[in-house]
């Protein structure tokens, strides 16, 4: 199982109901989480099933059918199902230790709300159309890749941006044919990526200027405040478009990125079989202060997790190399280990009289990716997939 999230490209009117139906799941939400507070005030015993099950009948026989609840009635029953499902879950993760105590959702913890076909699962077909169950056919920004068949579907909103995200069983997509065996991948900061069939990936411009574009403006407004109730200080109108436009750039810059590692790793699964990497040595590489910031930017960690997962959509193996396996010290043509070797150096110059005979120079980078293909097998593991269902932010 894995999850697909795409863009909904949605005209006014359809945004509106978007935002209704996220509404419309905040207040059942809230409505129960009060409810099962006032039972426990009140001295009620019983699992929050049950209860859950108790308040869902109260609130569809009673709640749902006043006068003043009639918009309710406008909206997908799915969606208040679901959001007392979410309550039920929220506690039951809390009783396990999982998480804190449920709290009232509010407005500003965002939009987003699930529905699902209640016959069971639909099939959604390639294009630029998708049909959610009780929503109805809405257009997307990129068209679906392929057929697939799900049942469960979440609308979320991300700044100005809406989106959808089903999970889809991965065993349906037939195997896919990779024109080249085996590749050694060396991630890097000057160049993100370089692989040992001599091409190299570096990370978008444009996204390096985003970055320096909204430093720049978050510090020009470092004296804006945000407004705080307690201390009765209400946002300014120049705030409230400042911390607007702050979270539009925000994730415009985290799309940059998402959208450069999708389209990375989707290359590099199509393209090779098996797929070898080295393990991020984070304690070693975050002693570096000034690396450290440039890698948490560039993702490393995301980009082996995207490999990993696609692994199982197109077939490939992942390995990762043992992190003590000198892969940026070693000759790829003699294997001798050349130890003083500074980051600076860009060039590996091995210092065997063979290779000094016939002027062996390599990018360093690209040496250590051969070195990485070639690394002797007591050095790799293959890579697990973590169970994770949606993208990371
Ligand atoms: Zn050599």
């Amino acid at each position: 199982m894995y999850a697909i999230k795409v863009e909904l490209k949605l005209n006014n009117k359809e945004r509106t109901m978007m935002r209704k139906h996220s509404g419309y799941a905040r207040f059942v939400y809230n409505y129960g989480l009060a409810l099962i507070q006032e039972l426990y005030f009140a001295g009620i015993k019983g699992s929050i099933t049950k209860q859950i099950n108790e308040i869902k009948k109260v609130f569809t026989n009673y709640t749902k059918k006043q006068p003043g609840n009639q918009w309710m009635n406008e909206l997908s029953s799915r969606v208040y199902q679901y959001a007392f499902m979410s309550l039920g879950q929220a506690y039951q993760r809390w009783f396990k230790g999982l998480s804190s105590k449920p709290v009232f959702k509010s407005k500003k913890d965002g939009d987003s709300f699930t529905v699902d076909s209640s016959n069971g699962k639909v099939v959604l077909f390639f294009g630029k159309k998708i049909k959610i169950p009780t929503l109805g056919t809405f257009r997307l920004k990129e068209a679906l890749p392929c057929c697939y068949v799900t049942q469960t579907f979440t609308i979320s909103r991300q700044a100005h941006k809406w989106y959808v995200s089903f999970a889809v069983d991965a065993d349906r997509i037939p195997p896919i044919h990779h024109p080249e065996e085996s590749v050694g991948i060396d991630l890097g900061v000057k160049c993100f990526a370089t692989l040992s069939d001599g091409s190299q990936v570096d990370a978008p411009k444009h996204y390096k200027q985003a970055k320096t574009k909204l430093a720049l403006a978050q510090w020009r407004n470092r004296n804006k405040q945000s407004g705080n109730r307690r201390q009765g200080v209400k946002q300014s109108n120049r705030a409230k478009k400042f911390y607007g436009s702050l979270a539009k750039k925000h994730a415009r810059i985290a799309h940059q990125r998402q959208d450069f590692l999708h389209k990375v790793t989707t290359d590099i699964s199509r393209k090779f079989y098996r797929i070898r990497i080295e393990d991020l040595n984070v304690s070693g590489m975050l002693a570096n202060s000034k690396l450290s910031a440039a890698i948490s930017d560039l993702g490393f960690y995301e980009f082996r997790r995207q490999l990993v997962y696609k692994s199982q959509v197109y077939g490939t193996k992942v390995e990762i190399v043992d992190r003590w396996y000198p892969s940026s010290k070693l000759c790829c043509m003699c294997g001798s280990k050349h130890d003083n070797l500074k980051l600076s150096d860009r060039v590996y110059q091995c210092q065997n009289k063979s290779c000094l005979a016939h002027a062996i120079t390599l990018d360093r980078d690209l040496n250590a990716a051969y070195n990485l293909l070639n690394a002797p097998s007591d050095f790799v593991r293959l890579a697990q997939p973590e169970v994770t269902l949606v993208d990371k932010k």
